[in-house]
């Protein structure tokens, strides 16, 4: 790892005057899980690190009956997995915080991170894409809202370019009547990145599907939106037949590359039968 200074700001403000000050040179830090891996295999050199972890009031989980779920970008995974209110309300993001890395891991790594750190295979960001979730960020000229499905750019890329903050992650409210799921692909069982990733919102009226979002991981540059599959679903009866089809264009949809930990073939094979697995899950989640 290179020589680099470790700058503690205590506000928002400071750690944004900092980023602003080193530029390039600086990076953030939260838990440290994803950029100290880099900087130890010398991906990337900052001269600074600015450490957000002395920020009070960037760790919460708070619920508004008429705002929905707001989670600070320096929530520990561990917390999103033991929240009660998020198993609940939020199942597929319960889900996917569960599921990721160890139990160690998840205690130093915060969603904010995961976010940022934008890999396509993050495991947040397809509940949240989902779930409709906007992000908060500052920089020097003010604060702004960003849709999640828009703030990632391309793998490792987001909106925020090097001078911006994560400050706040909002869930609206989801529909009576809905459920969703998450659900991992590996390579072998135990502990790995998703070769694939499934997230599905479904909300029923009666026995028809009003309306689904499905998001998929590691198989494009960025986490996406199976927006050809989701047209397929809405207005119908899920069968089989419908649930098939739906699979059938989200692995039409994917952009997947082969790496080590899948080839190309196999991971749009597997959004295939996710998707449809997914959908049906998330109808038996609302079901209770
Ligand atoms: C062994 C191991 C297994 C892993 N397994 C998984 C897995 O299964 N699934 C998965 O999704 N990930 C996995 N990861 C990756 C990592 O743990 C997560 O992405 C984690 O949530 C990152 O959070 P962090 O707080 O440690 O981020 P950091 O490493 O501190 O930061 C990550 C990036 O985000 C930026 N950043 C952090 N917070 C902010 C902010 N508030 N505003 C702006 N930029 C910010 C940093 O500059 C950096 O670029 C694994 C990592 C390891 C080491």
């Amino acid at each position: 790892m290179n020589h680099f200074e470790r700058l503690k700001p205590t506000s928002i403000g400071e750690a944004v005057s900092l980023l602003s000050a080193h530029g390039e040179k600086a990076r953030i830090v939260a838990g440290g899980t994803d950029i100290l891996v880099q900087m130890k295999k010398r991906v990337t050199l900052p001269e600074y690190l600015i450490s957000v972890e002395g920020i009070k009031g960037l760790d919460y989980i708070v619920h508004d009956k008429e705002d929905g779920l707001r989670i600070g970008p320096l929530t520990k995974i561990t917390s999103i997995e033991k929240s009660s209110l998020i198993k609940s309300r939020y199942h597929a993001l319960y889900q996917a915080a569960g599921k990721m890395a160890t139990p160690l891991i998840r205690s130093r790594a915060t969603i904010g991170g995961n976010l940022c750190n934008a890999a396509p295979s993050a495991e947040t960001a397809t509940p949240l894409i989902v779930m409709g979730a906007i992000v908060k960020i500052e920089g020097s000229d003010g604060s702004e809202n960003v849709s999640l499905e828009n703030f990632f750019t391309g793998p490792g890329m987001t909106v925020l370019t090097d001078r911006k903050v994560l400050i706040d992650i909002r869930i609206p409210n989801l529909p009576p009547n809905s459920g969703s799921v998450y659900l991992k692909h590996t390579r072998a069982k135990g502990h790995d990145l998703a070769a694939v990733g499934v997230a599905a919102l479904v909300v029923m009226n009666g026995e028809i599907i009003k309306d689904v979002k499905i998001g998929l991981g590691a198989v494009a540059p960025t986490p996406i939106r199976a927006n050809k599959a989701e047209k397929i679903l809405k207005g119908k009866r899920p069968d089989d037949t419908v649930l098939q089809e739906a699979g059938q264009a989200a692995a039409l949809e994917s952009r997947p590359i082969d790496d080590l930990r899948s080839s190309a073939e196999y991971r749009r094979k597997m959004v295939a039968v996710l998707v449809k697995r997914a959908v049906g899950q998330a109808i038996q989640q609302m079901k209770g």
